[in-house]
């Protein structure tokens, strides 16, 4: 890994359902990412400007693993 990672783990309340597939997370872990705009990619939190977040938002374990790929993959490309 060669960035600091900045993750944010908790628990989901009734309210969270992951981004990616829409899964019922109540009561699991979920990890909150960051979209960017500039890719429409989701970040670990703190790895977005400022002025390019949408906000965080709650993924399952699995699907934030797949949506870090995805970004980490896009950066590379565009040189970000
Ligand atoms: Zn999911």
């Amino acid at each position: 890994m060669s960035r600091k990672s900045n993750t944010w783990y908790r628990v989901a309340t009734i309210d969270d359902r992951c981004q990616c597939c829409g899964r019922d997370l109540y009561g699991h872990a979920i990890r909150m990412l960051e979209l960017d705009q500039r890719i429409d990619a989701y970040h670990d939190l703190g790895g977005v400007p400022e002025n390019q977040s949408q906000g965080a938002f709650p993924f399952g374990l699995a699907c934030a693993k797949k949506k870090l790929k995805q970004a980490e993959k896009l950066l590379d490309e565009l040189k970000l």
